[in-house]
């Protein structure tokens, strides 16, 4: 006879397979389907979800948490009978009329959002933001917050986050940003950005990417890199069996290069979750923010760095000896950390990035507070964002209508974008003490000491922490905004510099 807590375990190891069949399907069709497959595949991921999330609210899940100790067993159990008691609780609490409701309405949403970005016609996407914005408003009356409704939201992306810990946060960053973003456009010494819209072949792009994936460490025999419209990551068997995609564009490098580098980020995470609890919280990633700490570390703090490009540049000359004729690595380096104000949030640099999410964090929680109307998010976006770029969005396209996020029903994930760029400066810091040598390995192609160190301190322990507590024991102090700050300091007051000839 299984013990409750075994038979709890395999039953969320259940959940956990439907899930990642789920995911199968999901990667399938934004790679390999043939478009007319669109119409059995929505209704084969519709049955998968519907069974995932009917074990996860069973009331059998209900009793078998009841009858469980949390306590019980070592940390492996604890946490997952902790995390499935959370996604339980938080389930349970949501009436499955408002789920239903949700998931019809995003599907016209983002049809009619399609459309309206296309035609730049806001007004038409209006309407279906205001439905949205009040489900979303009743899911987290019935989920529960004590700050205010966004808080609720929040927590589904990066649990325990609440307004009251960010906004702070994010004010600080704001400040500090713009006033570096002053000084950088008073800089005359700016880098030659025209080197990356050379003409870059493809079939060497192909090269480079699968070659730089491995040398960050990905491991081609537990994990695949293919094509689709927008990157992304996925995991289909546990740490066996990740997979991540990107896209190339001929006439810009960094597309390709970077997108690759930041999703190997996220695989290298993925792939250093424990393979024996695969399928439980114990080998889930803590929080989307702490996920996007891992992508952006690799992509911007090592691939943006001149110790990466030190062993690999003659690597790249040798594939683009044309594109790249006459470039220097000292050109290149430059090229690649170039700071501008931009419209587009997928666009843009390292350190304008985080304006743009501070900008969607603000309207967020505002129509979430019903303090902002929908048909008046064109209105206050510009306003926003003049006031943090110094620019006007010159369309709605451009502006409130790019992001697909808000057509799904998603509020409350953006803010774990910038969340990433601050645990990973965090991080970085910390890993910079343990091992002083960094930066010299780097310069010599060695990567698996940065990837032994997050392996250790992050990955294997895959819920066990919550990102607050992770943050703190890894670093010995709380989620900061300094560490980002004195980085960028640092990098781009060097990069926008007088160059010595
Ligand atoms: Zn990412």
């Amino acid at each position: 006879m299984p013990t409750t807590l075994e038979e709890l375990v395999e039953r969320v190891k259940d959940i956990g397979r439907l899930r990642s069949i789920g995911q199968l399907l999901e990667w399938d069709q934004d790679t390999y389907m043939p478009p007319r497959g669109v119409t059995a595949r929505a209704q084969q991921a519709a049955l998968i979800a519907g069974l995932a999330h009917e074990k996860l609210t069973a009331a059998e899940t209900g009793a078998l948490l009841g009858a469980v100790d949390v306590n019980e067993g070592d940390p492996v159990r604890q946490t997952i009978v902790r995390e499935t008691r959370r996604s339980f609780e938080r389930a349970s609490r949501v009436p499955n009329e408002l789920v239903k409701s949700i998931a019809e309405a995003s599907a016209v949403a983002k049809d009619a959002w399609v459309r309206a970005r296309k035609e730049d016609d806001f007004a038409a996407f209006a309407p279906h933001l205001a439905t949205l914005v009040a489900l979303k408003r009743r899911l987290a009356d019935h989920v529960g917050f004590q700050g205010e409704p966004y808080d609720a939201l929040l927590d589904e992306f990066e649990p325990g986050a609440t307004v009251a810990g960010l906004a702070p946060l994010f004010a600080e960053l704001e400040r500090h940003t713009r006033e570096l973003l002053r000084r950088i456009a008073a800089s005359p010494h700016k880098p030659d950005v025209g080197i990356l819209t050379r003409h870059f072949p493809r079939t060497q792009q192909e090269k480079l990417c699968r070659s730089m994936a491995e040398a960050l460490g990905f491991d081609f025999s537990s994990g695949r890199a293919d094509v689709t419209v927008h990157p992304f990551c996925t995991t289909i068997g546990g740490s066996g069996d990740v997979r991540i995609t990107t896209r190339y564009h001929e006439d810009f490098l960094p597309a390709a290069l970077f997108g690759t580098m930041h999703e190997t980020g996220h695989a290298l995470y993925e792939l250093g979750l424990p393979f024996e609890h695969m399928f439980t919280p114990a080998a889930e990633a803590v929080s989307l923010g702490i996920h996007e700490s891992q992508s952006r570390m690799w992509e911007n703090f090592v691939g943006r760095s001149r110790a990466f490009w030190v062993a690999h540049f003659k690597e790249l000359t040798a594939l683009f000896p044309e594109s790249l004729e006459g470039v220097t690595l000292e050109d290149f380096y430059r090229a690649i950390n170039v700071v501008r104000p931009s419209f587009i949030r997928v666009e843009a640099d390292e350190l304008t990035y985080n304006l743009h999410i501070i900008l969607r964090m603000d309207l967020e929680r505002r129509l979430l507070r019903g303090d902002l109307k929908p048909a008046d998010v064109p209105g206050a976006w510009n306003g926003r964002f003049s006031q943090l770029f110094g620019i006007v969005p010159p369309s709605d396209r451009e502006g409130c209508l790019q992001d697909i996020h808000w057509s799904l029903g998603i509020f409350g994930y953006f803010p774990t974008y910038t969340l990433g760029n601050l645990y990973a400066a965090q991080f970085f810091e910390q890993v910079q003490r343990d091992l002083p040598d960094l930066p010299d390995t780097l310069a010599a192609g060695q990567t698996r000491p940065l990837l032994d160190w997050l392996r250790e301190k992050i990955h294997r322990h895959g819920q066990r922490y919550r990102a607050a507590e992770l943050i703190e024991r890894v670093t010995g102090e709380p989620l900061s905004v300094q560490p980002f700050v004195r980085y960028a300091t640092r990098k781009f007051s060097e990069v926008y510099a007088p160059q010595a000839s």
